[in-house]
């Protein structure tokens, strides 16, 4: 039986209807066929609305700064059937015993025992949610337990990091009132604040208020690639002392120190990330946080199937199979629990 994976994000049920999650298909990184094949047994599935219009490809200034058009704010009415639609998915897998929606560490460990995969249900950027927070006991009680504040865009709790390279992620101002009372709800509900796309006023704020473990679900090491997207040194080592997780996403153009959307990359190149978190803040805050089906990975990796060659390339830097397992598995458990364990 492979090791045993539980992959922070994924845009899969954003793209597909949970049919072809449940089948398979040609194209994309994820479905349930390709989770059994890599041995993925527990997954964070985003509800993600995109911004209408936004380009899909950087724009080099004179400077050599890459920079994508600021995306404009999405509307909550949209925001919300998109959320809506997302979730409608997730439980139809769910009725169909396909898999089963995480809401506590009992659902995780036993997604990790031979279980149907455990999903945990995610809003990538609060749109969904009404700045008085009427909405969120609502989601929270059909299984929503990770929330990322913003995208790479503003909205009403506060301003996600825009996407250049080179660039520092202290682009902005930090949460507004509404976004300190999100984090306060969501830290009484026992819902994860995922402070990846959050700009570093908003990351400051969010480690000030909350004091269950930061998380960052789908970033990289901004000293190895510094685009505003990626952790700066002292951001990691804030989640190191809250005793939070980095989930290291996959995306070529956050590992690779040239910001290229480019496959041909070498699956090391994760490897490398996940070794200088570990040697920074230590192996029990690094996890894995593919973004199949949100972005570019590597060729060598190919999809959600590949996380076995992946996981022997850990072995092959000299990673021990305990730290391989902490790393697949074992951190986004603990971090889930103390963040779930808190109910209002
Ligand atoms: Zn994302």
């Amino acid at each position: 039986m492979p090791v045993p994976v539980f992959d922070g994000h994924n845009d899969a049920l954003t793209r597909e209807d949970h049919s072809e999650i449940v089948q398979g298909r040609s194209g994309g990184h994820l479905d349930l066929p390709r989770m059994r094949a890599g041995g993925i047994r527990g997954a964070i599935f985003a509800a993600f609305t995109p911004s209408d219009g936004t380009a899909r490809k950087p724009v080099p200034r004179d400077d050599g700064v890459m920079e994508f058009a600021p995306a404009p704010r999405v509307d909550r009415r949209v925001a919300t059937a998109h959320a809506a639609r997302v979730a409608r998915r997730l439980l139809a897998l769910e009725r169909a015993e396909h898999l089963r929606v995480a809401r506590t560490a009992a659902d995780v460990d036993a997604a990790r025992d031979g279980g149907p995969p455990a999903a945990v249900l995610h809003l990538e950027g609060a749109e969904a949610i009404d700045p008085d927070l009427e909405g969120l006991d609502l989601w929270h009680a059909v299984g929503l337990r990770s929330l990322g504040l913003v995208w790479s865009r503003p909205n009403a709790f506060g301003n996600g990091v825009p996407f250049i390279a080179p660039s520092s992620p202290d682009i902005g101002p930090g949460l507004t009132g509404a976004g300190r009372a999100l984090v306060r709800r969501c830290a009484e509900l026992g819902i994860v604040v995922d402070v990846s796309h959050l700009n570093e006023a908003g990351f400051w704020d969010v480690a000030e208020l909350n004091e269950a473990p930061i998380v960052a679900s789908h970033s990289g090491a901004h000293a190895l690639c510094g685009v505003s997207r990626n952790l700066t040194d002292s951001q990691l080592d804030a989640i190191g002392t809250s005793d939070g997780l980095v989930g290291i996403v996959f995306a070529c153009a956050f590992l690779r120190p040239d910001f290229a959307d480019d496959p041909d990359t070498p699956l090391e190149l994760i490897v490398e990330h996940v070794q200088y978190v570990a040697d920074r803040i230590g192996v029990t805050h690094v996890a894995l946080g593919s973004d199949f089906d949100g972005a570019t990975v590597p060729d060598s990796l190919g999809d959600a199937s590949g996380m076995p060659r992946l996981l022997g390339a850990f072995l092959d830097a000299g990673f021990t199979d305990e730290e391989v397992r902490a790393i697949a598995w074992e951190n986004w458990r603990r971090v889930l629990k103390t963040c779930w364990s808190d109910s209002a």
